[in-house]
């Protein structure tokens, strides 16, 4: 006598659910990175908070598309900051601006 009772798994319509869209460019992930200290916002850009020492005012300063620098102006004169990050990073979160 032949066994005729194997099971066949139907079709698996579950493979569908995770698709990349082409040409979105959304990167959702949250993964807290240990080698960053600085704060981030809800958009997840770091800043840094700077004291404009031209005018005594505090300020955020954010950091540039290609996280290489802070770069900000001063909140009262517009005066330009920009504050260059070491290859290391920088383990710094507040400055002086003079
Ligand atoms: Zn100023």
């Amino acid at each position: 006598m032949q066994r005729r009772c194997e099971w066949r798994s139907p079709p698996d319509s579950t493979a569908m659910a995770h698709t990349s869209m082409p040409g979105e460019n959304l990167d959702l992930t949250s993964d807290p990175d240990p080698r960053s200290s600085s704060p981030a916002d809800d958009a997840g850009r770091r800043y840094i908070g700077v004291t404009f020492a031209c005018c005594d005012v505090y300020a955020r300063v954010y950091i540039n598309r290609e996280e290489s620098a802070y770069v900000g102006n001063c909140p009262k004169c517009a005066k330009r900051l920009n504050i260059r990050i070491g290859p290391g990073g920088t383990e710094q979160r507040f400055f002086t601006a003079y």
